[in-house]
């Protein structure tokens, strides 16, 4: 996590009156407007809204994935807008690691094969190793030569995990991760991102439809027609089942 040292007493994640507006002929689509966010490094966050609300718009800048048409990001104490695309590739790969609802898996490679394609990307050594310790993170080692369509959803979204974290990313960014799932599989993804979380202090964002699955974070943000209608703590978060309720977060005293 070296990029992190550029962000000492910074907040990992600043905006500042950020817009995104999308050009549809000759329509105007504007997404999301004026957000000013600040998420520290080691936060547990839901981002809740209406369908349209522009949710996996902000997901999408935050990630790097897309930029701005308005406003700054700051990430990690770089201004991104000073970026050309292939330094904002590399910030990308090096700092954060994505869950989507859908998996996004490779259909005809196995799941220790989709958890290594980050670290090609990345030019890594040790690829196998370092997956096979990805997936082992998520329980699912002894899956790790089957194909999605052999896995469960919850499976599936477990070797995504994996793969999100197999470059030790300092932040997590998930779009709704248990929108495909039943209640109880999704609270055991949910437990995961909880023990990532505390363990590590991985910074995690993530996208629910569901006050339940959103109560289990420690701050819920919501958007209502692109802009930030209430962002406040969960006053009493609460632990998945699967999460021992002494762990204690990383860089507590002991
Ligand atoms: P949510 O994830 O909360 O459902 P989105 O961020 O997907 O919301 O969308 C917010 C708004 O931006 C919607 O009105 C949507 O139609 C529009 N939008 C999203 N992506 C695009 C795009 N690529 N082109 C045009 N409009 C878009
Ligand atoms: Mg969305």
């Amino acid at each position: 996590m070296a990029v992190l040292s550029a962000a000492q007493g910074r907040p990992l994640i600043e905006l500042h009156g950020i817009c995104k507006t999308y050009q549809m002929g000759a329509l105007q689509v504007r997404a999301v407007c004026d957000i000013d966010l600040e998420i520290a490094q080691g936060e547990l966050t839901a981002i809740m809204g209406p369908s349209g609300s522009g949710k996996s718009t902000l997901m999408n800048i935050l990630g790097c994935l897309d930029r701005p048409t308005a406003g700054e990001y700051v990430l990690a104490g770089r201004r991104i807008a000073h970026l050309d695309d292939d330094a904002l590739a590399e910030l990308r790969n090096r700092t954060i690691g994505f869950v989507f609802q859908s998996y996004n898996l490779l259909p005809r490679t196995s799941a220790i094969e989709n958890v290594e394609v980050p670290l090609i990307y990345a030019g890594a050594r040790q690829r196998r190793a370092r997956a096979l310790e990805a997936l082992e993170s998520v329980g699912l080692a002894e899956r790790a030569h089957h194909k999605p369509n052999e896995l469960s959803g919850g499976e599936q979204q477990r070797v995504a995990i994996a793969r999100a974290l197999v470059n030790d990313p300092s932040l997590i960014l998930a779009d709704e991760p248990t929108g495909n799932l039943d209640t109880r599989t999704g609270l055991e993804i949910i437990g995961i991102f909880q023990r990532l979380n505390l363990e590590r202090g991985i910074t995690i964002l993530y996208v629910t439809h569901d006050q339940e699955i959103a109560d289990y974070t420690r701050r819920i943000i919501r958007l209502r027609d692109g802009r930030l209608e209430s962002d406040e703590p969960v006053a009493e978060p609460i632990l998945a089942p699967s999460v021992p309720a002494d762990l204690q977060p990383v860089g507590s005293p002991a």
